[in-house]
């Protein structure tokens, strides 16, 4: 029998022809299909906090339920939760927003999502600093956009304002800016952050800013809002916000928007044509995130910063791994090109031979942009995390 080619079964369009599937998903439902089995996987690959949502968050979304809060929302949220994000930034970094600037999201992809394709056009080029979270590239080709990276390994993947300057070209649009960054963990110190923003400004070039691991940063780096940057530096910035992490909410999908009223209400139409509104129940539970107590927030960070501490001393001393100490999110993001030999010859072989013999799941540094590292979260438990390191240690060591 022969099998018919994919394009004749099914005309899958040219833009989400061009789309690679996403690998961070990837790892995770490889992880759930080994535990479905039966296997005793460790997963490493998730970035997912291991926490369940504070019980504040889930009493909220259950009280709104019961009162009724079960239709839809203004597209941009509930004016409720707007005010809690306005809120939320004049208290930790007396940024001023005003309503026709923020908008609520089905998580903080979406709100990645509206702002690239209600800002770019076709052969505009986005620049992409890397290693880069794997969705970044991705919904720059959806929108006909090239992306354009930019090499950072030079200065152990924190992008400085000279890198930024060498990649812009008259054709340049955008950039995606993700500090602290997945999957490298690294913090772009502020003063520097400032000046790339001077960079694109003085070349009329707009940013999009990943905060999504805003809270998780360890001492002594700071935790930095670009909002919280001079109104001339954020005329062209939009910040894309997130409570999966934060709050332990990925399965709940809210995020948010700050940008000008201009963009915000382009990026209006991109949702009210796709999802109309984030879920009703899930926005009261994110003013009661933000505006509850925030005990939970600091308890994960602690926890974090620990298991960090514990990972990169131990990755450090596996034999031919190099790992920097990442300043915040929950990855390390080794680079394993020192344990390669005989046939595991790419950071892809390392992953799969963790995860066939080892049932261990890391993500390969491949798909973030940068060959020859792999992503370990660190969002599990520290007894899972010391016999990950086990396993990592067996195929790091073994020789062929
Ligand atoms: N952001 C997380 C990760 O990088 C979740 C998966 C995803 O949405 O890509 O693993």
């Amino acid at each position: 029998m022969t099998t018919k080619p994919a394009s004749e079964v099914f005309p899958v369009s040219d833009n989400v022809a061009k789309m690679q599937a996403s690998s961070t998903l990837a790892a995770m439902q490889a992880a759930q299909a080994m535990r479905a089995e039966g296997l005793d996987v460790v997963d490493l690959g998730a970035g997912e906090p291991d926490f369940d949502t504070p019980e504040n968050i889930k009493r909220a979304a259950s009280e709104a339920m019961s009162k009724g809060q079960t239709k839809y929302t203004a597209t941009a949220g509930t004016r409720e939760l707007q005010q809690a994000i306005i809120a939320f930034y004049e208290r930790e970094f007396g940024a001023g927003y005003d309503k026709s600037e923020v908008m609520a999201t089905s998580g903080g992809k979406q709100a990645i999502f509206n702002a690239v394709v209600s800002l770019v056009n076709p052969g505009d080029e986005v620049l992409i600093p890397k290693p880069y979270w794997v969705t970044f590239p991705e919904i720059a080709v959806f929108a006909r956009a090239t992306p354009v990276f930019i090499e950072t390994e030079e200065t152990d993947f924190v992008l400085n304002a000279e890198q930024v300057k060498r990649a812009i070209t008259p054709r340049t649009k955008l950039i995606i800016l993700n500090s602290p960054g997945n999957p490298s963990g690294r913090v772009i110190p502020p003063a520097e952050f400032r000046r790339i923003m001077e960079v694109l400004n003085g070349h009329n070039v707009f940013a999009v800013s990943d905060e999504c691991y805003l809270r998780f940063v360890y001492p002594p780096a700071e935790v930095y809002s670009a909002a919280t940057l001079p109104t001339e530096l954020r005329r062209r910035l939009c910040i894309a916000g997130s409570f999966s992490k934060t709050y332990a909410m990925t399965g709940w999908r809210m995020g948010y928007s700050l940008a000008s009223p201009e963009w915000t209400s382009a990026m209006l139409k991109v949702q009210g044509h796709s999802t109309s509104n984030p879920n009703s129940i899930a926005q009261a539970a994110a003013i009661e995130a933000l505006t509850g107590p925030q005990e939970s927030v600091a308890v994960m960070l602690k926890e974090y910063g620990q298991r960090r501490d514990w990972l990169t001393h131990a990755l450090g001393e596996l034999p031919g791994m190099r790992c920097i100490t990442p300043e915040g999110a929950f990855y390390a993001f080794p680079d394993v090109r020192g344990c390669l030999k005989g046939e595991m010859k790419t950071s892809a072989d390392f992953a799969e031979r963790l995860l066939k013999q080892e049932q261990t799941v890391v993500t390969d540094g491949a798909g973030f942009g940068v060959e020859g590292f792999i992503r370990i979260s660190y969002a599990t438990s520290l007894d899972r995390l010391q016999e990950g390191v086990r396993r990592i240690r067996r195929v790091a060591e073994k020789l062929d």
